[in-house]
């Protein structure tokens, strides 16, 4: 294990909706002003800006934009609706290149009036779909594998193996895969799927929080780093182990967080990160 520590924040960065109340100007200020150095971009917080702009905004306040969340969900019994979605998807990629993000996170999707087997294989049709895109506007696309839970609607991709198994199919320099501890902490094959996609050259994103116990909601109850069950140090040294040193991304979605000061609450974050990731 590595037993380097980790006190500094250069290679922290904080999706924006972790702090979902501010605005993205305000998460820009409040960030830079504390040293956090990267911003991963959700749709929702670009919404009636200029999105060159924003991403003008963002650097001037010393933050790379490390991606923009999300596209995907690709699957639909509906060929019309598979149609619409790799058109969202375009529309994706072309807001990643106007952020000035080169990283666009699939979020793959799943239709539960068919089987995962069919949704996997609609999900790698529509990434083959827009690779040309990806390769014209210079974004990378990271297939992020969700945890089983979410299998009925949100991502037939459960496991890292089956995120590298899709990323080395579709075997392109613009797919890689998103490794995110929520998702795939509990898996017994973790340490080696995240040296494999390191071998591969797969491994684009690493995203941390930690699964709180009892966790009270499915969707919006994640925890800081320390709170919960998710070895996250260890994780992140299997992470580091292939050599990747990209940023260390903080994505908490928490009802529980969202109500509290967002200041004290981005102190909390730091500290977190510092003892215990
Ligand atoms: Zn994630």
């Amino acid at each position: 294990m590595n037993t380097k520590e980790h006190k500094d924040l250069s290679q922290l960065c904080i999706h924006s909706i972790t702090t979902k109340p501010w605005k993205i100007e305000e998460a820009a200020k409040n960030f830079s002003e504390v040293g956090v150095r990267g911003v991963t971009v959700w749709r929702d917080a670009l919404e009636g800006r200029n999105i060159k702009q924003t991403g003008k905004m963002l650097r001037e306040h010393d933050l790379t934009v490390v991606s923009l969340c999300r596209g995907g969900f690709f699957p639909h019994k509906d060929v019309s609706k598979r149609r619409s979605a790799i058109d969202d998807n375009r529309k994706a990629i072309e807001e990643a290149a106007e952020l000035g993000t080169s990283m666009l996170v699939l979020v793959c999707g799943a239709d539960p009036s068919q089987s995962l087997e069919e949704s996997r294989k609609q999900i790698r049709d529509g990434i083959a779909a827009i690779i040309p895109d990806a390769s014209a506007a210079n974004v990378k696309l990271t297939i992020e594998p969700l945890h089983p839970m979410y299998a009925d609607t949100r991502s037939a991709i459960n496991t890292l193996a089956q995120a590298n198994d899709m990323a080395e199919a579709l075997n392109s320099p613009w797919v890689g895969v998103a490794v995110d501890v929520y998702h795939l902490w509990w898996d017994p094959f973790l340490e080696k799927e995240i040296k494999r996609c390191g071998e591969n050259g797969n491994l684009m994103a690493f995203h941390i929080c930690d699964w709180k116990i009892p966790t009270t909601d499915m969707l919006l109850d994640r925890g800081l780093m320390g709170e919960g069950c998710i070895p996250v140090k260890q994780i992140r040294s299997w992470v580091e182990a292939t050599g990747f040193t990209g940023f260390n991304e903080v994505e908490i979605f928490s009802n529980a967080y969202w109500k509290e000061n967002q200041a004290d609450f981005l102190q909390k974050i730091i500290k977190a990160y510092k003892e215990h990731s």
